[in-house]
């Protein structure tokens, strides 16, 4: 699927199929200098984690092992409450393990600051994230929702605005795009 299948759904690209690939090569070199000489373990969240998670991996040196939870965080519309809830478990023993989180977007960061709780009392030896994309609210500190998460790898700081492709939804739909782009407002606002 490329924009051209989108028709006037799409309203811009925000970041390009080759932007993405070459943000990926630059944190893979990151985190293979980090964590040389160390088995590491992906921990990717599904389902918009899938496409970074597999370019991420590929581009990797280290040998990694691939594992996948899946969550579902309450909220009203599009807002997260950090409510969640594990719709599908880790298969790893995190014991002495080190797992690097990968993400797709940390917004509020509240699903992310939950996860790392729930993550980090099952003994890794240590505990990391990667998102592709992070939002301005996740870097505010000491807001009233408590510290953001830690993100030790982010590939693009992008506007508080709605975006889909790359793994990202709207309803489902547009995870299949190669590169991030934001909706017409038609689409999620139809009649107005
Ligand atoms: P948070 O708890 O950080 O506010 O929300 C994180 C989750 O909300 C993400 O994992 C993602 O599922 C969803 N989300 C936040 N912002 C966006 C966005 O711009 N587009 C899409 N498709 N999902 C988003």
């Amino acid at each position: 699927m490329d924009a051209n299948d989108m028709g006037d759904d799409l309203a811009a690209v925000l970041i390009d199929a080759d932007q993405i690939q070459a943000r990926l090569a630059e944190l893979a070199i990151e985190i293979d200098a980090d964590y040389a000489g160390k088995d590491l373990l992906l921990v990717g969240v599904l389902k918009g984690a899938v496409m970074v998670m597999a370019d991420l991996a590929r581009a990797l040196h280290t040998a990694v092992e691939m594992d996948w939870m899946a969550v579902s965080s309450y909220g009203s519309g599009t807002r997260s409450s950090g409510v969640v809830r594990i719709i599908k478990d880790l298969d790893a023993d995190l014991t002495d393990r080190h797992v690097l989180v990968v993400e797709d977007i940390v917004d509020s960061g509240l699903t992310l600051s939950w996860l790392l709780r729930n993550l980090s009392s099952r003994g890794p030896a240590s505990l990391e994230v990667c998102t592709l994309l992070r939002k301005p609210e996740a870097q505010q500190a000491g807001s009233s929702k408590g510290e953001p998460p830690r993100v030790r790898y982010v590939g693009f700081d992008i506007p508080p605005e709605f975006v889909v492709g790359y793994g990202l939804d709207y309803a489902e739909k547009y995870r299949s795009l190669p590169f991030v782009g934001s909706l017409a407002r038609h689409v999620y606002r139809p009649g107005k």
